[in-house]
């Protein structure tokens, strides 16, 4: 599938000797993991090749994964080959030089919002980036090298994005990805005690959220972590929305948010929105945002729109209910 894509993609990285790569705002296993994972392919293949992961930020959680590079010049960017991945418009691109490089590849499972690039290759149906990767290297596997660093920072892109394998995107393609990356050889117990682990403050944390949290009338469960709430805890604006997933368990709620006091000037907040079965993305799109069928983010700037979002995706979860069944 979409053969000719990756190898004009094959010939451009093969082609430049200055390769820079692009992620998006807010990193996630994902994101980070594509990024490193296809810095380590290209660097182990080519060792001559100069590849920069510039990125203004990175995540606390995910710096087993090593550091990004420091900053390099306009003229380096001009000369550069430019590897977008992971993101699907050009506003959540996190290095906004990448309008420099004298050329742009995307390389994205979102759902297409918007193009960009002079070369594209999406494919919504992945789990992961990673797995874009992964297949990436398999096609060209007798001319490119997946060392343990690459493996191990793809992986990690791999189980973070698939909820560990569990969501529906996860099919015999995910896995045998999976399995190329295992046979390079990978300190499973280290990768996930690094993922799973959490700070005893943080589980406090966690506590107040489910007593804190709330639900609408067709099952909508979710909670506002305002300023207040981040300082008591100590958390940063990160940590506080890592918290989406404590509300992803509970019986006849079939999509839940967390909103998120920013704490800028214009009073933003930032939504995780989640579901299953049901698609939410449409209800991101009409707050300022966006994703994928069942994770998507968002963003309001009042208590009244946060109220308003809530107003339509309960709406949409029950027309949703009342018209199918085998949810739960
Ligand atoms: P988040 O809850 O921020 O992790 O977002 C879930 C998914 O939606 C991720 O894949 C994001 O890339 C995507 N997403 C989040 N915010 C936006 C946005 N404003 N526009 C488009 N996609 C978004």
């Amino acid at each position: 599938m979409n053969k000719e894509i990756k190898q004009k993609i094959f010939d451009k990285i093969q082609e430049y000797d200055t390769i820079i790569l692009f992620r998006h705002v807010r990193p996630d296993g994902d994101c980070t993991g594509a990024t490193k994972g296809l810095q380590a392919i290209i660097k182990a293949t080519w060792p001559e090749k100069q590849v920069h992961l510039v990125a203004s930020e990175s995540a606390a959680y995910l710096a087993f994964l090593g550091e990004e590079d420091p900053d390099v010049s306009d003229e380096v960017y001009a000369s550069a080959l430019g590897i977008v991945l992971d993101t699907a418009s050009e506003n959540r691109i996190s290095n906004k030089k990448y309008t420099l490089c004298k050329e742009l590849i995307k390389i994205d499972h979102h759902i297409p919002l918007e193009n960009y690039g002079d070369y594209i290759w999406v494919e919504e149906e992945r789990s992961s980036c990673c797995e874009m990767v992964v297949v990436f290297y398999e096609t060209f596997r007798d001319r490119l090298i997946l060392n343990q660093e690459a493996a191990k920072c793809l992986y990690t892109g791999m189980v973070t994005d698939s909820g560990r394998f569990k969501y529906s995107g996860v099919c015999g393609d995910t896995l045998r990805a999976a399995a190329t990356l295992l046979d390079v050889g990978i300190d499973t117990d280290t990768l996930y005690a690094n993922l799973y682990l959490e700070a005893y403050g943080y589980l406090k944390f966690k506590a107040e959220i489910y007593r804190r949290m709330e639900i609408t009338e067709n099952g909508i469960a979710y909670i506002y972590v305002d300023k207040a709430m981040q300082e008591e805890f100590n958390l940063s604006l990160e940590q506080a929305s890592a918290c989406v997933g404590t509300l992803d368990s509970i019986r006849d709620v079939i999509c839940w948010m967390v909103f998120i006091e920013n704490g800028d000037a214009e009073g933003s907040i930032r939504v995780r929105l989640r579901s299953r079965f049901v698609a939410i993305n449409t209800i991101a799109e009409k707050y300022h945002g966006g994703g994928h069928a069942c994770a998507s983010g968002a963003t309001v700037y009042s208590m009244e729109e946060m109220q308003a979002l809530l107003k339509d995706a309960d709406a949409h979860v029950k027309a949703y209910k009342d018209t199918h069944e085998g949810w739960l």
